[in-house]
């Protein structure tokens, strides 16, 4: 009896923590920034997320305008923090992997360096013209609804940049990283 008690304590404690790490859904982001700031009243805040980074590679090295998903699903699936943008208040902040649901993920992803070099050649047809997928972590300003362009300043080089996949613009040959999760691990 008494241990049947335990275990439903530590199976509700285990369910409570883990809504907590949950990212955001649509609804619950938007409901977020539709109110601002709880404590000022500010209707900007300053949303902190790790985007998917589409970028053109020549022999290895970025080349040319890379661009982001900022909008929507993309977004609030990376979103792991949103702060007031006057009076610096946390709203909401998530720490597990944004892809593989990992405890502290976020905090690993910020720091850590690439570890899916980056190639300067397709392997199948040899030419130096590849697209990359990586996530890089950004910055968006929003204001009710409205957002602006998301500021990154990640290189491949940087913390926080995961290459993800490498296309080749030519023949389409796809290398991937799925395991261990090119994110956090
Ligand atoms: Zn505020
Ligand atoms: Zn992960
Ligand atoms: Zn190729």
């Amino acid at each position: 009896m008494m241990a049947d008690a335990l275990y439903f304590q530590r199976l509700q404690l285990l369910t409570v923590v883990r809504l907590a790490a949950m990212p955001l859904s649509e609804d619950a982001f938007t409901a977020l920034v539709d109110a601002g700031c709880t404590a000022c009243t500010s209707k900007k805040l300053v949303i902190e997320s790790i985007v998917v980074q589409t970028l053109p590679l020549l022999g290895g090295e970025p080349f040319g305008p890379s661009s982001w998903g900022y909008k929507g699903e993309d977004l609030v699936r990376g979103t792991y923090r949103i702060a007031c943008e006057s009076c610096k208040k946390e709203l909401f902040t998530a720490s597990a992997c944004l892809r593989c649901d990992a405890a502290g993920g976020v905090a690993r992803a910020l720091e850590q360096e690439n570890t899916f070099p980056l190639p300067a050649a397709c392997a199948g047809c040899n030419s130096e013209l590849l697209t990359a997928t990586a996530y890089v972590p950004a910055v968006v300003l929003y204001e009710g609804k409205r957002a602006n362009k998301a500021r990154t300043q990640t290189t491949p080089e940087d913390p926080g940049f995961h290459a993800i996949r490498v296309e080749c613009k030519r023949c389409r040959d796809v290398l991937e990283r799925r395991n261990p999760c090119p994110l956090c691990a």
